[in-house]
């Protein structure tokens, strides 16, 4: 027998109700399980800002997991979009029937991708579209391995979780068929020589002999984020990526660059290997921006000789939901509404007076050792005692980080945090004003941390 508070109107339980049914039936996966009972319930948003049931307002200050890029306000195009598919043709299944939706909006991703990168796979996550990507490489190369980077995250499925670095350590998984290398990060190479220059070639050679170890027709893929997010936002010198793009070409090894986090305009750019001009994959695969998280998609895009391989044999890759009409519809709604409104040169435009905000953050907070910020992804590194460039793992909270959390959302900020690493990447509609208001907000949180570490 259900009961019957089911059947009333959503939007009717009272705060009460909501907490009782959370502690007895929800679960959090990124943390222990009871961390859900203190976090607040959200009722309603607006443009950036959430409001929960006590009517606290928070603004969205990691655009929740860097993917609300277009706030929480949606414009009446949009929402007509999806009423219009969802009356005309809710779903079909993409593996026995096409539809102008996904026709439509795998050209207008080919036409926004650069090089030869055409054909498109709209599964449901960037996991499954990392899942798919490496599926592909591997049987279109017919080579076994995958090289990823320690510093990465790439997702929770099978193959996305073997591919990511350090996040991995969590789960007791078989990864064979998987290598990892290190990050170009400053600070790991700088025993490797005084300038920029040195230290790339240091990290290249180290790349190199590490492929030829394996055997380099082994390797299908490298897999990388253009500029690591959950990493904290590791922007990378253009020559290092020039090499990797060089290496791969060198032993046609296929180049798969992750844009789940960074694509669609987040740094500024539409696609974070714009960041290193002239450098193109072979394999793009990005999610959130895609449709700015109204609906759950992603897509995998991949090269033309990829396409004709792929036109005679099967990806052997699939999932119920990939195509889904509803959301390739909310996706190109979306899309078109980021191109006509120049969101990303907005996002350009901004960018300076965020990354002034970040760097003043690291100047007058000694708890904070560095930031690295590009358009409106940022990272603010919490002091380590060596000195060193932590790493994101979300072991490392403390109690002094529990305090500034406490602090941060008492402050009115709502956003992921996995210490030792801050993120900043607000909405990208986010206008100069908020932008101050947000480091206001950050900046009474800092002052909390300074003080738990003793500075
Ligand atoms: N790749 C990157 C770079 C990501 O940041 C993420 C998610 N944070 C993923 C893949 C996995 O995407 P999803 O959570 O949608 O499966």
């Amino acid at each position: 027998q259900v009961d019957p508070k089911h059947f009333q109107p959503l939007g009717s339980w009272s705060t009460e109700d909501i907490k009782d049914a959370v502690s007895s039936h929800v679960m959090c996966t990124w943390s222990p399980g009871k961390a859900k009972n203190s976090l607040p319930i959200i009722t309603h948003a607006n443009h950036i800002y959430l409001y929960d049931s006590d009517g606290k307002e928070y603004m969205d200050w990691t655009s929740q997991a860097v993917c609300t890029n277009a706030g929480h306000s949606l414009s009446p195009r949009v929402t007509t979009a999806i009423h219009e598919q969802m009356n005309n043709l809710h779903f079909v299944y993409g593996g026995i029937a096409m539809t102008e939706i996904r026709a439509r909006l795998s050209s207008l991703i080919s036409e926004l991708l650069p090089g030869d990168l055409v054909g498109c796979l709209f599964p449901s996550s960037g996991s499954e579209a990392n899942e798919a990507a490496i599926a592909m490489a591997r049987r279109f190369t017919g080579r076994p391995k995958i090289l990823s980077f320690y510093r990465s995250y790439h997702g929770g499925t099978k193959n996305s979780l073997s591919a990511t670095g350090d996040y991995r350590r969590h789960f007791q998984q078989d990864s064979s068929g998987f290598v990892k290398a290190f990050n170009f990060t400053p600070s790991f190479f700088e025993h490797a020589g005084e300038d920029e220059a040195e230290r790339v070639q240091s990290a290249l050679l180290m790349l190199e002999e590490q492929i030829i170890s394996e055997g380099a027709e082994t390797i299908a893929s490298i897999v990388l984020e253009s500029i690591p997010g959950s990493a904290g936002v590791l922007t990378m010198p253009h020559a290092y990526m020039q090499g990797v793009r060089a290496i791969c070409d060198k032993y046609s090894i296929l180049l798969h660059i992750d844009e789940v986090m960074c694509g669609f305009g987040r740094t500024g750019e539409m696609w974070g290997f714009q960041n290193y001009p002239g450098v193109l994959p072979d394999i793009v695969t990005s999610a959130k921006g895609l449709s700015a998280s109204v609906a759950p998609i992603s897509f995998v895009a991949i090269n033309e000789k990829m396409m004709e391989f792929f036109e005679e044999n099967p990806v052997g890759w699939g999932s119920t939901f990939q195509g889904h009409p509803v959301a390739m519809a909310a996706a190109y709604a979306i899309l078109t509404e980021v191109l006509t409104s120049n969101l990303i040169g907005h996002v350009k435009s901004v960018a300076p007076i965020f990354e002034e905000h970040m760097r003043h953050c690291a100047e007058v907070h000694p708890s904070i050792l560095n930031y690295r910020s590009i358009g409106l992804y940022g990272a603010l590194d919490i002091a380590t005692p060596d000195g060193r460039q932590p790493h994101a793992t979300h072991e490392a909270r403390t109690t002094a980080t529990t305090r500034y959390f406490d602090s941060f959302r008492e402050n009115g900020l709502l956003g992921l945090f996995r210490a030792p690493i801050i993120h900043i990447a607000p909405p990208l509609i986010i206008n100069e004003e908020e932008i101050q208001e947000g480091f206001a907000r950050q900046h009474r949180a800092l002052d909390v941390l300074d003080e738990e570490l003793g500075f």
